[in-house]
């Protein structure tokens, strides 16, 4: 018998747009973002976005092991997701598991476009995401904190990768969906994007959208990604301090 089970709300969004947590569609949940906060990693961050609380700490560049791994010509990326066991609302397994190994892969891809690689040949950099509290979105949560580190460690970046989930729940078309959402909304549409280059570099997408919706969601998706790298430099240019948006509203 499970300690804890959740149930569907009955309405997950009403038909003028108010969502399970109240906010309308378009707004996103409340983000907290600070760098800096390791001081035994080369670069950290910390980001509380809504009910998620997630440490991203970034080492290197620095000596591969094992040596095999060593590419000559340019630095090896890694990455691992790892959630705590007491991050979820049910006690999660310790260790990897497939969906860990799958956010361990996407968020590395969606980073490894920013990073020069070419200039630190035969290291590796190690970037780590620690889930402390989960909360829907942890994936584009943990691209936005550990751009952040990554930075923080002064690794050579070609701009920082910022990240929000969008999706659908019902007819509307939602900015950065919340736990109700993730579990029993229709679409959920993580991004993450390069933004000196414009470039999408996640997208993944688990519902049905109409062409229409989709070209909304995109829309919405780069706007709120705009929103989160404008705290994400006010955060870099400010370490040890907290930058903190409430007001909602981006679009
Ligand atoms: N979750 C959970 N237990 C798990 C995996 C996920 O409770 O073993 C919850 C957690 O709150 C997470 C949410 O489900 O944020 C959505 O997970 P998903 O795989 O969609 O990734 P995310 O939205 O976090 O990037």
């Amino acid at each position: 018998m499970p300690l804890y089970v959740e149930k569907k709300p009955e309405v997950l969004i009403t038909e003028d747009g108010v969502r399970t947590d109240g906010r309308k569609p378009y707004e996103m949940r409340p983000v907290r973002m600070t760098v800096g906060i390791l001081d035994k990693a080369d670069g950290s961050a910390f980001i509380e976005w809504g009910g998620n609380k997630i440490l991203a700490a970034v080492f290197g560049p620095r000596e591969v092991h094992p040596k095999h791994l060593v590419l000559p010509d340019k630095a090896l990326v890694r990455t691992r997701y790892n959630m705590a066991p007491f991050s979820t609302p049910e006690r999660k397994r310790p260790g990897p598991d497939r969906r860990s190994v799958e956010l361990s892969k996407v968020i590395r891809e969606a980073l490894k476009p920013a990073i020069f690689v070419e200039n630190y040949p035969g290291s590796v950099i190690d970037i780590f995401i620690e889930v402390l509290r989960s909360d829907a979105g942890t994936r584009v949560a943990g691209v936005n904190a550990a751009s952040l580190a990554l930075a923080n460690a002064g690794i050579a970046m070609r701009g920082l990768v910022a990240a929000c989930a969008v999706g659908r729940v019902g007819d509307f078309v939602v900015c950065d969906p919340n736990h109700d959402e993730d579990m029993w909304g229709d679409a959920d549409m993580p991004m993450a994007m390069l933004m000196e280059a414009e470039e999408i570099t996640l997208l993944q997408t688990d519902g049905p959208m109409t062409e229409e919706q989709f070209r909304e969601a995109l829309k919405l998706g780069r706007n709120s990604i705009r929103f989160l790298y404008e705290m994400q430099k006010e955060a870099l240019k400010r370490p040890y301090q907290v930058v903190e948006r409430s007001v909602r509203g981006v679009v």
